[in-house]
């Protein structure tokens, strides 16, 4: 039976009454190894599997908070499998059941699921099982996947539940993704807080919540939606309340790199396929893009780029679900190596050699996890560009919070010299009240102090010392925040690419300006008119090449003298670079005193120029004017959230 008590723990090597659950020496432990072997072909466990395995067994309530990957599925999978009874899974996404039901089926684990798209005959059918258990000859469903809708609506999944129940054979909840269930976290899904009611209705039948993503701010909010009881350590638990476990969040098989992003939409493509080429020929991938248009365009170039060798697949949440389902299909069996997708593709997805991974900007941190299931080496890179930024700002405008992540997030790309996993440490300590420690130190989430040690195998750690340069760049910035100020004070507008030409003195120095007239409903609009910027009586231009310039720009985003200013018009929302209140620390000193060096220094860190190629004035110039067309805003509505590139 799956029931214990204490006394029969003779692995209790902790005193005073308490479980230690990572011990082996259960009475079951035997047991638990063979199913590892027999149903799963497993040799050993990882993390705190065996733990959560454990405590699982014992019918205990449990959180267990696992990095992505780090296989928390065999958690509740495994315990499933060794006794009676039904195990019921909450997950949030149909991709992801589809996948786990593919996986327990393949292995011959009686597995159902039940979403809003399972059809009426299949769900009488379900229902029929899970009332008669085994009682008909049929085998017992181990397994119901379920949407969390499906259990806060359907009456009737709820009253058989109760029926299953009665005849004790209802064994365990899952809530997978169990961070959906706080509106204090990133992930917030409604139908997740009413799982409050599985505890109300089923008080005996044990919770298990796993998840990737939780801190100490949202562990109680979790606690509480679920009902659940005062956690304990899952290496000396009390008799009683949650257990609770938690694995180190960093993964030494992942390398984190940023790569530079060229500035044309082509030079893009054809380094992204390169790189894919060069380090990972044939092998899996995810490339993440900022929306769904990004998406198909990136499929569609580097499939020509590349002559049909990498096959790419397309996937976000305007591809229908048979078209998912088919693509990974495809994926798995390797006839689409390059998943070109949103971040609607890949919350839970299981599929251990995905290699290289390069995206964007916005949810770097989460969607990294996904690369290197199966414990390989593996690559996550980030192909960015300074300009990046002003179209990341038009998307997180209206997000609480989303200007906020997103400057931690250029911070991240442009830090030539942090460790990566101590730069997602600091990150995370910050922002979700995580302790540093976290990351190497598997019982760290409930301390709020401790730090982490450099990683070793990211960019930053391998790079060369002499490839980058840090410069002391206050006169240029001196120069830009006068040329920012003289645009804002003459009612005009620039973009990022926009004050980065300027300042660089292109485009023949001339900026759009503000009518006085009133556009449609009010809104002041862009009047075509144009002004010229004297660059001379401001100091002059800098002497930046394009790329350093427009880090430099970020930079002083990151660092406060400039600022995004957002403006909607009816179509999207624009973003315009502004000086800071704090701009005239620096400007309201004379250029003599800055270049005296009295003033506040402001330093950058920049890779150091390579040896120069020898390359025609025409393609030189080229480069030079190539973006512009791009970022060009002539008239608003131009650029924004429909713009995609
Ligand atoms: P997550 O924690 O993200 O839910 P999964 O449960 O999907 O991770 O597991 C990720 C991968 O790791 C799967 O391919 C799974 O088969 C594999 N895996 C899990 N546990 C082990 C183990 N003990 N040994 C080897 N592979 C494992
Ligand atoms: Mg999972």
């Amino acid at each position: 039976s799956h029931t214990s008590t204490i006394s029969t723990h003779p692995g209790n090597k902790v005193s005073s009454g308490l479980i230690d659950y990572q011990s082996t020496t259960f009475v079951y432990s035997q047991k638990i190894t063979q199913t590892l072997e027999s149903v799963f072909q497993l040799n050993e466990f990882r993390l705190c599997q065996e733990g959560v395995i454990n405590a699982a067994v014992d019918g205990r309530d449990i959180v267990c908070v696992m990095p992505t990957g780090g296989g928390k599925s065999l958690t509740y999978q495994l315990p499933a499998v060794m006794g009676r009874g039904l195990t019921i899974v909450i997950s949030p996404l149909l991709a992801l059941i589809w996948d786990q039901v593919r996986a327990m089926k393949e292995i011959g684990v009686e597995c159902v699921m039940m979403t809003g798209a399972t059809s009426t005959s299949e769900q009488n059918e379900i229902y029929e099982r899970m009332e008669s258990g085994s009682s008909r000859g049929g085998k017992e469903i181990r397994l119901c996947y379920v949407t969390p809708e499906k259990v806060s609506k359907s009456k009737r999944l709820i009253s058989t539940l109760e029926k299953v129940n009665e005849n004790g054979r209802l064994r365990r909840f899952v809530i997978d993704e169990a961070h959906c269930c706080s509106q204090l976290g990133h992930d917030f899904r409604p139908d997740y807080k009413k799982l409050s009611m599985l505890k109300t209705l089923f008080p005996r039948v044990p919770i298990q919540a796993v998840t990737a993503t939780l801190s100490s701010k949202t562990l109680p909010d979790l606690l509480k939606i679920l009902r659940l009881g005062p956690i304990t350590d899952g290496r000396a638990a009390k008799t009683t309340g949650t257990v609770f476990f938690s694995a180190p969040l960093f993964r030494p098989n992942l390398h984190y790199k940023v790569l530079p992003k060229p500035s044309n939409a082509k030079s893009a493509i054809a380094a992204m396929g390169d790189w894919i080429q060069k380090n990972h020929p044939g092998q899996s991938g995810i490339i993440y893009c900022l929306s769904k248009k990004d998406a198909e365009t990136v499929a569609e170039e580097l499939r020509e780029w590349s002559g049909g060798d990498i096959k790419t697949g397309i996937y976000h949440a305007g591809v229908e679900d048979y078209e998912k389902e088919r693509i990974h299909v495809r994926w798995r069996e390797g006839k689409v190596n390059c998943i070109c997708a949103t971040i609607a593709f890949g919350l839970g997805i299981d599929k251990g050699d995905v290699r290289y991974m390069s995206k964007s900007l916005e949810g770097y941190y989460q969607e990294t996890g996904r690369a290197g299931r199966d414990g390989q080496d593996s690559d996550c890179v980030l192909f960015y560009r300074g300009q990046d930024a002003a179209r990341l700002s038009s998307l997180i405008y209206g997000d609480v919070d989303g200007s906020g992540k997103l400057q931690e997030m250029l911070r991240f790309a442009q830090d030539l010299k942090t460790c990566r996993k101590v730069a997602f440490a600091k990150y995370f300590s910050a922002s979700a009240h995580l302790s540093a420690s976290a990351w190497d130190a598997p019982d760290a989430l409930l301390s709020s102090s401790g730090s982490t040690s450099t990683c070793g195998i990211c960019d930053n750690c391998l790079r060369d010392p002499a490839s980058i340069l840090t410069k002391d760049v206050t006169v240029e910035t001196w120069k830009i925040l006068k040329v920012a100020q003289y645009v804002q004070n003459e009612g005009g507008r620039v973009t990022l690419a926009n004050l980065s030409d300027l300042v660089r003195g292109l485009g023949g120095g001339m900026f759009g300006v503000v009518g006085g007239g009133e556009g449609k409903k009010g809104k002041r609009k862009l009047n075509g008119e144009k002004e010229k910027v004297d660059l001379e009586s401001l100091g002059g231009k800098i002497t930046l090449g394009k790329d350093d310039t427009e880090a430099l720009l970020i930079h002083l985003v990151l660092l406060g003298y400039l600022a995004d200013s957002y403006h909607a018009t009816a179509y999207s929302v624009n973003v315009y670079i502004v000086p800071s209140d704090m701009a005239v620390r620096l400007t309201r000193l004379r250029l003599g005193d800055v270049q005296a060096g009295r003033s506040v220094k402001v330093e950058c860190t920049f890779p150091a120029p390579e040896p120069k190629k020898t390359k025609g004035k025409k393609a030189r110039k080229a480069d030079e004017e190539d973006g512009e067309d791009d970022d060009d805003l002539e008239d608003e509505g131009d650029e924004g959230i429909g713009n995609a590139k």
